[in-house]
Formats: C-alpha cells, structure tokens, sequence
C-alpha cells in the first residue's frame, strides 16, 4: 500500500512549522530563540521552555519498553488525538468515508462528524465480533479508515485475530486498531504485526492500564511514513513538558503497573461473578478489559439513576445498540466494587 496515495493531496507538500529547537538542537549556555521568560518561577521543572517537540527521550524509553524502533511511534495529546490527526491526514471533508462497527468507542464518530467526513456503520455481530462480508460490502473507493477496538468499549471483548488480519488484507485503506485496553487483556498486542501490514495503525494510551488519564498521553504505532505524516501535521508542542516528564517516571515503575493490571483483573473477575449472582443482573459478558458490561433485568435506566442517588456512577448503555438494557461498570477498588454490589443488593429489596 502507498501511503501516499491515501494521504490528502494537498499535505504531499506541506512544510511543517520548524521550532526554535528545530534550528538549533545542540548545547548552549544562553538561548534567546524561542521568546522563552527565562526565570522558572516554579522552579525545578523547567516549565519555562517550550518542551521537546519530537519526545526524542520518552520515544526512545518507549521504543526501549515495547521492542519497538522509535520511528514508529506517534505519542499525541490523548489517543484522542492520534485519531483526529488520522482523520485530518487521510479523509477529504464531505468527500472520503470511514467505517466504524457500533457499539464501539464514541470518539471515532465524533472525530468524522468534526472533520465532515461520513460515517459507514458495519454493527459488530451479535457476539459482538467484526463482521468482515459488511465491513468489505460497504467498502468503496473513498473509503479511507477502518476502526477495530480490541478489547472493545463497550462490550470488552478482544476482536478476533483472523478477522482482522483478513481485514488488514483486504481493506483499501488504513486499519487502526485500538488497543486502549490492552493491558488488561491476555490477547497479544498487533504491533508485532506492523513490519507486516503497512496500512495498521496500533493505538494505545497511558490513560487506562498505567493509570494516568490526567496526564493526555496517547500512542499510535505505524509504519515510518505514516507516522511521518503524523508529525507533520500535529500542533508542535502537542504533548506539555509535565506530561513528557512524569511518562518518563511512570515507565521506570512499569513493574508496578503490571502489578495493579493483575490486582484490576483478579478484582474483575471477582466483580463478574458477583454480579452474575445479583437477581438484577441477566447477565455479564465476558470481559478482557478492566470494565463488565452487565445486562439488566428490570430496566437498565431504573438501576442506573437509584445508583446515582447512592453515590455510585456506571455507564448507562441501555440506549446503544446491541447493548439494550445494559450498564458498563467500571472496575474500583475492592472497596468500591464492594459499595456497587451492595448497594445493588439493597436495591433488590
Ligand atoms: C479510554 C479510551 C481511549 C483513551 O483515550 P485517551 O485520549 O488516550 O485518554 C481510547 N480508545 C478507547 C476505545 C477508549 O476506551
């Protein structure tokens, strides 16, 4: 696949803003180049100076921790980000299409509807999987992305592999696969297919299994050339020296963030058969995520507001198709969990 050919024509010769630390990268003493306030008030962190616009040392310590060259990683303001920039990329406002399996992540949709680009919906099957003969039926030659989320929100199943590796073959153009949760799950992550499959772009996040949603630090792993792209169109200081720096800490402690991933999955689990046994629930699927989506009996919307006036806030998925009736809990703390349940057992009565 070109690139190239998928890129919005008029970005083949854009010339990307050049920083101050674009002119000049090497030592100095003294630098009066950027309009910097040269007094840090806060002091220590240096937040005077425009951050680094490239990452070059949180890429390199990511590339280092995935097994991945730095060349192939875009971080961005929130994954959020990454998927807006794609849109911006590679969809001609009120020209090109994207399709999109619902009921999935919201933002894919809201992302085409800001950049005016149409939306092709291909509903997942009911066990929630891609259904690769409606996706490829409802292809045509302004089709330009393709959205998997593995695990998927809401329903927190992983997409099966052999559906997407014959989507990555037969889809015209980029197949982004976001991976936001896949920490939590024991499916291996598809960056190891990217030397494979140029059209894939892998999304990831620090926002969910390294537990630092605050920070806006999102990933996408692509080819050279797409990420390429990326960069040249992104705002140049689009991830803050703050975020840049505590990214660079939290990954020293990624030992940690293994431990809580165990300590969030053992507590699903537990979560899961709790919930399985409450006479309220119909049902849970089953989940590769650190979230259950539970159907209700009873209605859904009932549960969900007498929740509400105890304090305790899930998801209200009862309207989304495919999820009638359903709620999407987050998983807490043991003690949180704790409060859910109990609190649904003294609705039951
Ligand atoms: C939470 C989530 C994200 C994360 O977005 P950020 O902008 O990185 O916080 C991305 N994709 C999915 C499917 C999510 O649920």
């Amino acid at each position: 696949m070109e690139i190239n050919k998928l890129l919005r024509p008029h970005l083949a010769s854009l010339k990307p803003y050049s920083s101050a630390r674009d002119e000049f990268s090497g030592n100095a003493s003294v630098f009066l180049d950027a309009n910097e306030n040269p007094y840090d008030v806060l002091g220590g962190d240096g937040v005077n100076r425009y951050p680094d616009p490239h990452q070059k040392q949180l890429k390199d310590r990511l590339a280092r921790l995935k097994g991945i060259e730095p060349q192939h990683i875009f971080l961005g303001n929130g994954s959020d980000e990454a998927i807006d920039l794609l849109f911006r990329a590679f969809c001609r406002p009120g020209v090109d299409n994207v399709i999109i399996q619902p009921p999935t992540y919201g933002m894919y949709a809201v992302s085409a509807a800001i950049n005016d680009v149409e939306i092709r919906e291909a509903l997942l099957t009911p066990d929630f999987q891609p259904d690769v003969d409606k996706i490829m039926a409802s292809v045509d030659e302004n089709s330009k992305l393709l959205f998997i989320c593995s695990p998927n929100n809401p329903t927190g199943n992983d997409q099966d592999k052999e559906r997407v590796y014959s989507l990555l073959q037969s889809f015209p153009g980029l197949v982004i696969v976001d991976e936001a949760y896949i920490d939590f799950s024991l499916s291996e992550s598809f960056i190891n297919d990217l030397k494979a499959y140029p059209n894939l772009v892998v999304l990831q996040t620090f926002s969910k299994a390294w537990a630092l949603a605050g920070l806006r630090l999102g990933v996408a792993y692509a080819s050279e050339e797409i990420i390429r792209v990326l960069d040249h169109i992104k705002p140049p200081y689009n991830v803050n020296a703050l975020t840049q720096k505590v990214a660079l800490e939290a990954m020293e402690k990624a030992d940690q963030k293994d431990s809580l991933v165990e300590t969030l999955r053992m507590e699903r689990d537990q979560l899961d058969r709790a919930l399985k046994k409450s006479t309220l629930v119909k049902r849970t699927y089953p989940s590769n995520a650190n979230f259950i989506l539970a159907e209700m009996k009873g209605s859904a919307k009932e549960i969900y507001d007498n929740l509400v006036t105890k304090g305790v806030i899930v998801r209200d998925r009862s309207k989304v198709q495919l999820c009638e009736n359903c709620l999407r809990i987050t998983v807490g703390t043991a003690e949180e969990n704790q409060k859910l349940l109990s609190e649904l057992l003294s609705y039951e009565q």
